[in-house]
């Protein structure tokens, strides 16, 4: 099928779109996917350089499915919902577990781990060139403002009329580019706090222009405050100016990532340092405090220096690092701000 919206879009595309995004060079279904994966939650520009380093790494599924976890994790350092590179891990082992040949059709991407209806979409779209639906946050960005769509967008009866609009508007032929039109559309025209409507090539349609509220759209459900936590980080150096870091347990925030110790707040931290390091009569120092926010809740992070002499710590989940081998073992965000805390004094 084909509409004035879709022929807008194309036609904008073929001159205007992007067209050199390292995952749409040689666009296989693994490539798209891990780029796909990668830019849930994460821009183009960010998402590039890490997107090379794994592309080096891991070339291939087979590649990805074979490594250990911990290496991905440690590609994925950084851009945060590592859950995403848990189960990109796991489904490439269930990739491998078909004999390495990604489906070429909806259901059987979708029974992938990780891939949901608009990555499948994706996959279906950009590698194998058939036709695939997406809804990532520009498509449903476009076509909320587009369609005037009033009511909160993550609710199941707007995403269904969403999806539905998605769908009637997709073309069957040159498919792959629309996909692609309406990604680079949402990301570089309709942006979400400033579109630039006067470019835009759907704009002699588009309601929310008309009614002179574009980012009145998307809409959401009043936001509910999330709490805010606290916990203290352990800056623990030894004799050696070495800190020590402890490997997180796979579940929960930065799962099998290497942190700073933590220790809760309503604690008698003398006598913890003292149960779980030997440490007596330590010198403790209080770095600037700072906060992170998850999706559910805030986090201020409390930096403790602390020096002493102490027992050795000798467990597999723990090892004492200097500064250089620390930034080796691809640490979250909040862990490098820690480790500026050091300098500070
Ligand atoms: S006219 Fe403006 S609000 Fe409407 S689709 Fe284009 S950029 Fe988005």
């Amino acid at each position: 099928m084909s509409d004035a919206f879709t022929n807008a879009v194309l036609a904008w595309f073929y001159e205007h779109g992007r067209h050199d995004l390292p995952w749409q060079q040689n666009p296989t279904p693994y490539r798209v996917w891990v780029s796909e994966i990668m830019l849930q939650q994460t821009q183009v520009a960010t998402v590039i350089p890490y997107y090379q380093r794994f592309m080096t790494t891991f070339p291939t599924v087979e590649a990805l499915a074979a490594a250990p976890e911990e290496v991905v994790l440690q590609h994925w350092a950084g851009l945060g919902y590592y859950a995403r590179a848990r189960n990109l891990h796991d489904a490439a082992q269930q990739v491998m577990a078909l004999g390495g040949e990604f489906p070429d059709n909806l259901a059987d991407l979708m029974a992938l781990k990780g891939i949901g209806r608009s990555t499948a979409g994706a996959i279906l779209s950009l590698a194998w060139q058939k036709r695939g639906v997406i809804m990532d946050g520009n498509v449903k960005r476009v076509l909320s403002r587009h369609f005037a769509i009033a009511g909160d967008s993550s609710s199941a009866a707007i995403q269904a009329i969403l999806w539905q609009l998605a769908d009637s508007h997709t073309p069957n032929q040159q498919n792959r580019a629309y996909t692609q039109a309406m990604m680079d559309l949402g990301a570089t025209l309709c942006t979400r706090s400033k579109p630039l409507c006067l470019y835009c090539p759907v704009q002699h349609t588009c309601q929310a222009y008309r009614l002179g509220t574009p980012t009145a759209f998307p809409q959401k459900k009043p936001s509910k405050s999330i709490p805010t936590k606290e916990a203290y980080f352990l800056l623990l150096e030894n004799e050696k100016g070495q800190l020590l870091w402890v490997k997180r347990p796979p579940t929960g925030i930065w799962g099998g990532l290497w942190c700073l110790p933590e220790l809760p707040v309503a604690i008698d931290l003398a006598q913890e340092l003292k149960t779980r390091y030997g440490l007596i009569d330590a010198h403790i120092e209080a770095r600037a405090s700072f906060k992170h926010t998850f999706s559910h809740y805030h986090l201020w992070l409390k930096p403790l220096y602390v020096r002493g002499t102490m027992l050795m710590v000798n467990d597999e989940l723990s090892q004492w690092c200097d500064k250089e081998q620390a930034l080796t073992l691809g640490l979250p965000k909040p862990m490098l701000t820690l480790l500026a805390a050091l300098d500070d004094t």
